[in-house]
């Protein structure tokens, strides 16, 4: 699950980590007060920043500095106005609901920072380089050996040497030492205590030096934070900051009912029971020289009702030529798709070819529902193991 940057920047202050204030809006006008206000607390210079999901807002012109109640406005204007395109949208972008407009900073140097899960070492692991900002893709890239990696015990946590290892690695001298270490060693506290996914600090910043602040100050201003959904049930405050706005309704719908929906981009569409068949599904339609228009897993203790639901989403998408349905009945039995195809077609109606791939728990009861409603579903045909039925979906929307 995904937030805001100004939820994961709230998160990060509850944790300790210094970020510069800030304030949410939603319209120009607020933008512009939200910046007096901002003036008011000291601040000469904001930054006006989209508020969407996905990243890379720098580079499609959803992060602009300001220096003035009127310069607020208009950048808020021209960032509501029309769908913010980056190179983590897709090409027709996505529609801007708020603006955090924050205190803005003199930046002497920007760092990386981000804790996410090692997969091959099994454990936590602190990602940082001195390249950051918004090329971090391409330096990992091209120059791997410019990100270091400290793996986290999951236990301990990070350790003080571990902490203050990176942070002289980065290049931190005097104070900044302190400051870095700091940060790192709540970063992954707060990484551990919400069992997020990936909880990332780009760019973490060097403040030039000031007087107060001789060394410069170590500050985090942009933040991105992801969790773990079957986690969720832990954290019900992090559940709370989900915005249905960010979210293909077609998978909240998916997900009421259980059911794991991921859109995807071609035209078959599948209802598959367990995760592992349904990559084999898509595989084999793929094999077939078609592309899958879903990933849709029922899982093993389905109902009717869900089944049903998966199908309205299903033929719901405009795209979807064909549909193939691939049970393999375990946990879930064959008689319960069955009675769903026969709901589905009576509701929606299968205008598009349908095939039907049964094998397992009351595959004989599923057949007879199959045969009885054959009258009703004039475009549905039964295939014979996977192959054929993948043979038969792709010849038919080909
Ligand atoms: P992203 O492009 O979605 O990752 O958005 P960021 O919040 O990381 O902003 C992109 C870039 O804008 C940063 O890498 C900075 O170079 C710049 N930026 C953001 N906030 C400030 C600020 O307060 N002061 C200055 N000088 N630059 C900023
Ligand atoms: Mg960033």
């Amino acid at each position: 699950m995904n937030i805001h940057e100004y939820q994961a920047r709230d998160l990060l202050a509850k944790f300790n980590v210094p970020v510069p204030a800030g304030i949410v809006v939603d319209s120009p006008d607020e933008a512009a007060k939200a910046f007096d206000e901002l003036a008011r607390g000291g601040a000469t210079l904001a930054v006006v920043k989209a508020q969407v999901h996905a990243g890379g807002r720098g580079k499609g012109g959803g992060v602009k500095l300001v220096k003035s109640a009127d310069e607020a406005r208009t950048a808020a204007e021209a960032i509501l106005s029309k769908p913010l395109i980056t190179p983590q949208t897709t090409a027709e972008g996505v529609t801007v609901h708020k603006l955090l407009i924050a205190s803005g900073v003199d930046i002497e140097k920007e760092y990386y920072l981000a804790v996410a899960t090692d997969r091959a070492g099994g454990t936590p692991v602190l990602i940082a380089s001195t390249e950051g900002g918004m090329d971090i893709e391409a330096v990992a890239e091209k120059t791997p050996e410019k990100i270091l990696r400290e793996p986290i015990d999951p236990v301990a946590g990070l350790l003080g040497f571990q902490a203050r290892k990176v942070a002289f690695l980065l290049g931190f001298k005097g104070k900044q030492v302190g400051q870095a270490a700091k940060i790192m060693t709540n970063l992954v506290k707060l990484f551990l205590a919400t069992d997020a996914g990936l909880a990332e600090i780009n760019p973490l910043i060097l403040t030039p030096a000031d007087a107060d602040n001789p060394d410069g100050r170590v500050l985090a201003i942009d933040a991105k934070v992801n969790f773990d959904e079957n986690a969720l049930f832990r954290h019900p405050d992090i559940a709370e900051l989900a915005d249905p706005n960010e979210e293909d309704p077609d998978e909240t719908r998916a997900n009421k009912f259980g059911l794991s929906y991921i859109k995807l981009d071609g035209n078959i569409g599948c209802l598959v029971n367990g995760a592992g068949l349904a990559m084999a599904t898509m595989d084999i339609i793929k094999l077939h020289g078609q592309e899958p228009a879903n990933f849709l897993d029922v899982g093993g203790s389905a109902s009717e009702e869900a089944v049903t639901e998966a199908f309205r989403i299903i033929l719901g998408d405009a795209k979807v030529k064909g549909v193939l349905v691939n049970i393999f009945g375990g946990i879930a039995k064959c008689d319960t798709i069955a009675n769903a195809i026969v709901t589905a077609a009576k509701e929606v109606g299968f205008t598009v070819p349908l095939v039907v791939r049964l094998e397992g728990t009351n595959v004989e009861p599923a057949r007879k529902i199959l045969e009885a409603a054959k009258a009703d579903i004039p475009t549905m045909t039964v295939g014979s193991d996977l192959t054929d039925a993948a043979k038969k979906i792709t010849a038919a929307v080909a």
